[in-house]
């Protein structure tokens, strides 16, 4: 059996992983060696999804070296006003994990690192500069994989692991479409120093932080902090091979997103220092602290981002090619789930194929099996981090809107005073992260 895979993203390359391990033959089509897409250099949240998934999938010391890469972790979540007045807290040690080995736990890791993580040792199966174009499906199953530069590849199974504009999805399930959710973000990083540390509020210096305000806007803040302290990188590269890129550079991460509405039109082409002062001014009003870390934020850091989400797609016949990850349910950032659904999906495939490896099942009944369950878990993750993102949409309605601020803000402060209601939330918010509490 010969996978073809289209995308060394994260989803493809942990599935690339897993099947090279199984000693299944796989090739990796990439377009990019470098990515240049804006959150590239920005952090990724690993969940105990994604990191059980990278763990099955990896070699034990590429897994050991994802762990020793990550961030620090963080200690709490809290929500505050966009004054910095208090909501909710959550203590990270009270979120409930089933172990404390690094595959049930949360990571805090840089997109760059993991990238170069993911392609170690995996050379001889991706081949860069191929940007594909079409498939064509044979009538003994078998398909062939198109690229720009008149190459094809052919394999028993292709998989479009090729993120939220797959090409591979638009010719498979046309009818599966995507919906703009009206909202848009700006995001950027500040350099993590003495100064800026104090511009965050107290709680969530090692931690993550949502500010709501009153219309309908939210912000958050990620404290990255790098593992590597003042080691050099000769010694780094000893320790861990691989790790090319300097990522050691501690920062703040922050966004703000808010209304098509509210926004000016041009925001998605605002770039740089214009994209830094847009966020100020969809700031005016906030606490003091949020405005100094946006005006002493890199103004090379900034991304500006529309927010997509995927469209319920009913049940299809399983074929010879399928997808993971974005490709295929592409989500709103809101819980932190789509990286780790599309690692999760690697696992859940390459377990599928090997059972076909061994014979104990067909491969169009392993993949359908995949199918099934992926459509499950991901819908829900999809609906979950749609309506977390929706939640504040209320805000903005006329009347209602500063009545629905009053009563979110004073049932969250309740919240907060009840631990139990406290767990059950926090609980909830972990649901599509960790399939284990479902
Ligand atoms: C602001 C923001 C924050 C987020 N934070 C989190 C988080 O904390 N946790 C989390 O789990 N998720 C998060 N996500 C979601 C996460 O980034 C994506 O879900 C994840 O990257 C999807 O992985 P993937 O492997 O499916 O696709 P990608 O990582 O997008 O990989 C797709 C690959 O396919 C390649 N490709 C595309 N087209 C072609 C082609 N025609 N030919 C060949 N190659 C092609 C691309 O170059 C790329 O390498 C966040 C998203 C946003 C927008």
């Amino acid at each position: 059996m010969k996978v073809i895979i289209i995308g060394a993203g994260t989803g493809g390359m942990c599935l690339a992983h897993g099947l090279r391990r199984a000693g299944i033959e796989v090739a990796v089509h990439e377009r990019d060696r470098t990515r240049t897409s804006g959150l590239h250099g920005y952090r990724v949240g690993i969940s105990p999804n994604g990191a059980r998934a990278l763990k099955a999938c990896l070699d034990p010391e590429l897994f050991a070296t994802f762990v020793a890469t990550t961030a620090a972790p963080y200690t709490k979540l809290a929500m505050l006003t966009e004054r910095y007045r208090p909501l909710i807290s959550i203590d990270f040690a009270d979120l409930p994990h089933t172990s404390g080995d690094p595959e049930d736990g949360e990571h805090n890791v840089s997109r760059m690192t993991l990238r170069q993580v993911l392609f170690t040792g995996m050379e001889d199966v991706i081949t860069f500069d191929h940007r594909f174009t079409h498939y064509t499906q044979h009538a003994d199953g078998r398909v062939t994989a198109h690229f720009d530069d008149g190459d094809s590849d052919t394999g028993d199974l292709l998989v479009g692991a090729d993120g939220a504009s797959s090409r591979v999805r638009r010719q498979y399930l046309p009818h599966a479409t995507h919906t703009e959710t009206g909202l848009v973000a700006i995001g950027g990083k500040t350099l993590l120093t003495e100064r800026s540390e104090q511009l965050v509020p107290e709680q969530v210096r090692h931690g993550f932080g949502m500010y709501f305000d009153r219309r309908g806007q939210f912000g958050i803040t990620h404290m990255v902090r790098m593992p590597y302290g003042s080691r050099s990188d000769d010694e780094l590269l000893a320790r861990w091979p691989g790790l090319r890129f300097d990522n050691t550079t501690d920062y703040v991460s922050w966004a703000i997103t808010t209304s098509r509405s509210i926004a000016p039109a041009d925001l998605l082409e605002r770039t740089g220092a214009d994209a830094l002062a847009l966020a100020g001014e969809l700031s005016e009003g906030w606490d003091p602290r949020w405005l100094d870390l946006i005006a002493t934020a890199d103004p090379g850091s900034t991304v500006a981002l529309g927010i997509r989400t995927a469209d319920p797609v009913p049940a299809w016949t399983p074929s010879t090619v399928t997808m993971v990850g974005d490709a295929i349910h592409t989500m709103t950032p809101g819980r932190g789930a789509g990286a780790n659904t599309a690692l999760r999906d690697a696992r859940e495939l390459r377990d599928r194929l090997v059972r076909v490896r061994d014979g104990e099942t067909a491969l169009l009944e392993g993949v359908g099996e995949y199918e099934d369950l992926m459509r499950r878990y991901s819908s829900l993750a999809v609906r979950e981090s749609l309506e977390f993102m929706n939640d504040n949409g209320t805000a903005r309605r006329p009347v209602i809107g500063p009545l629905s601020v009053m009563a979110q803000r004073t049932s969250m402060r309740v919240v907060d005073r009840i631990p139990p209601a406290k767990r059950r939330m926090a609980r909830g918010m972990q649901k599509v992260r960790d399939s284990e509490l479902v």
